[in-house]
């Protein structure tokens, strides 16, 4: 397929070369030369530094550094809110605001290393306790609001968080039940201003603690190696896996967009990503302020026309999003998009799931522009594989590795070892040469689990991949079991433990079941405790325990009975066959299968 497949510079011949007016020069051309003279030690030069030596800090990059030199009064963060107002923060705004919030921390006694956990949809509070936990050299911990209490309970815990941001409405929904439960919590800060609220042990109301606090914060001396971030990512098995970044990753962060979004010191950027998961932090919240660039934050979900409106009434020029919605997008046709202008957009990207070749080509067909696909994961912390600005793009391929990545593909040769697939076009492994700097320094208290990411001197990705002959990565699947649903890796184990609760359910497997919008929808299959029928009010009642449990974006969508659920002779769900089954599928070698 990859030597065959059209490339879209052949089928729209506009594409190799600078659409429309832009004038503007992609940072990445002579791509061989650029990787051959990239180092690490050069881009983190191209950053500031804390003032005499202090080390490094990602909110000194991203808001204190143009708080001070000449995009001071430069919008940092253009806010549009659900009801269409709108609020703008300068860089001087955004250091104020964070300052104030580094030293609510400080004043609670909340320091360095300490896990702050922030729950809440993408409001300007979110982005100004991020920064300001990392000011104050605590570990920015986001939630995404649309998990249950499940998922934020075993997360709250499993970072051991001392502080929650929130808002009123999703403490009352999600943590007040909670409370007993989450052992670490000292703090709640809330929001808004509920007074009933007010009253309860522990929890603070963050406008009143900010209107007091100082605006002005000396950022301590903060060693690269620091931890910085801390995101949750989903394994087949097993609790939620906390990956632990440092505030080094910064230099990834910044360089990494500079190649794969081609960032320009005038761009108004756009990343539709929410900050709970960790496209929404790396590229939504640090990269475009390190660059001091204005970055526009939609609170509202997806709508198709008012994505249109944003992209025109703001003049995005660089717009990064996932396949999801730009799927959706597709399904609203490119007249809806025709209806708009678009004269300031140049760069178009997508991340988070595979985007498909139509999907690329629609971008000509509704923007004049095609869409970049570039790949990396939550333990990479910044884009590793990317389709550049100025190269020609292979509609389906994910792209070139960046400089400073050095992929391969593999294949496993027993137990702990594995070998590179040097042969053009063959199917293996994902593997990265560990070393850059936004790469995750542990799964937190799961050493194991880290230490099995390693094999032969590469980290193994758990993606199934292969190169062309021209170096371009086309992503096949995942190597487990994982589910990717509207962009969102969920753990089917996470899933499975919480029907399990049901007094109903003697079994279940769940697997990621194909869907032409959300790429795969959570399937669960369960098989009933003696006693009980399976019958639709059973079903609708379980769908509601789980999505009242989980929460939307992880809870399953369908649910079939089945009077039991294959598993291997060492008792392992397999879900593979499950799969196969739903979906009339050959099943595989089922040796292990367990008679049942
Ligand atoms: P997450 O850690 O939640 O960001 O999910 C990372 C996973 O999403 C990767 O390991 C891939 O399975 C998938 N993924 C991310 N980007 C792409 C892409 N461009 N094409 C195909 N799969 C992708």
């Amino acid at each position: 397929m990859p030597e065959s497949a059209p490339t879209l510079s052949a089928r729209w011949p506009a594409i190799a070369k600078p659409h429309g007016a832009s004038t503007v020069v992609p940072n990445l051309v002579d791509y061989e030369r650029t990787r051959a003279e990239f180092s690490w030690a050069q881009a983190r030069a191209d950053l500031d530094g804390l003032p005499n030596g202090r080390g490094l800090n990602i909110a000194h990059e991203a808001v204190d550094r143009h708080a001070a030199g000449d995009r001071r009064n430069r919008v940092a963060l253009g806010w549009l809110s659900k009801d269409g107002t709108r609020r703008d923060f300068t860089y001087a705004d955004l250091c104020d605001e964070t300052s104030r919030f580094a030293n609510v921390l400080k004043s609670l006694g909340v320091g360095k290393g300490d896990p702050v956990a922030v729950l809440a949809g993408r409001i300007p509070e979110l982005y100004i306790a991020a920064l300001g936990t990392l000011k104050n050299g605590s570990v920015f911990t986001p939630l995404f609001s649309a998990f249950g209490p499940e998922p934020i309970q075993s997360r709250i815990n499993i970072a051991r968080a001392t502080v929650l941001v929130t808002t009123d409405a999703l403490y009352r929904k999600k943590i007040e039940a909670l409370r007993g439960s989450l052992p670490s919590l000292q703090h709640v800060l809330l929001v808004g201003e509920t007074p009933s609220i007010q009253k309860l042990s522990g929890v603070r109301h963050l406008r009143s603690l900010m209107a007091d606090a100082d605006q002005h914060f000396t950022i301590p001396p903060t060693d690269p190696e620091d931890a910085a971030l801390l995101h949750f990512t989903s394994g087949t098995t097993g609790k939620p896996k906390g990956a632990l970044h440092v505030h080094e990753a910064v230099v990834a962060h910044h360089a990494t967009a500079r190649f794969a979004l081609d960032f320009h010191p005038d761009d108004v950027f756009w990343c539709t990503a929410d900050p709970g998961w960790v496209t929404g932090t790396s590229y939504g919240i640090i990269a475009p302020l390190t660059h001091g660039l204005t970055s526009i934050v939609d609170e509202a979900d997806f709508d198709a026309g008012r994505w249109y409106s944003i992209l025109q009434a703001e003049r995005i020029t660089v717009w990064y999003t996932a396949p999801t919605a730009i799927r959706m997008l597709m399904k609203a046709g490119a007249a809806a998009a025709r209806q708009h202008a678009f004269p300031s957009l140049r760069f178009l990207a997508s991340v988070g799931e595979p985007l498909n070749p139509e999907a690329v080509a629609w971008g000509v067909e509704a923007f004049d522009k095609p869409f970049h696909d570039n790949w990396w994961q939550t333990e990479t912390g910044g884009i590793m594989i990317a389709n550049f600005a100025a190269m020609e793009i292979r509609p389906g391929s994910m792209g070139r590795p960046l400089p400073g990545i050095d992929v391969a593909i593999v294949r496993h040769v027993g137990e702990d070892a594995i070998e590179v697939v040097e042969a053009p076009d063959t199917e293996g492994e994902l593997a990265l040469r560990p070393g850059w700097p936004s790469m995750f320094r542990g799964y937190l208290s799961d050493e194991e689990r880290y230490r099995k990411c390693f094999v032969g001197g590469y980290y193994l990705t758990g993606d199934l991949a292969k190169r062309d002959r021209d170096g371009y990565y086309w992503f096949i699947g995942r190597a487990d079991d994982v589910i990717k649903s509207s962009g969102h890796l969920i753990g089917p184990f996470e899933v499975e433990s919480v029907l399990l609760e049901h007094p109903a359910v003697a079994e279940a497997g769940v697997i990621g079941k194909p869907d032409p919008v959300a790429l795969e929808v959570v399937k669960a299959f369960v098989a009933l405790k003696l006693g009980y029928e399976p019958n639709e009010t059973l079903k609708r009642e379980l769908l509601g325990f789980a999505r009242v449990r989980l929460g939307a974006a992880v809870a399953p969508k369908e649910i079939d009975f089945r009077p039991s659920i294959p598993k291997n002779r060492a008792g392992k769900i397999m879900r593979r066959l499950l799969k196969a089954r739903e979906l009339g599928l050959p099943e595989g070698d089922i040796s292990t299968l367990e008679a049942s």
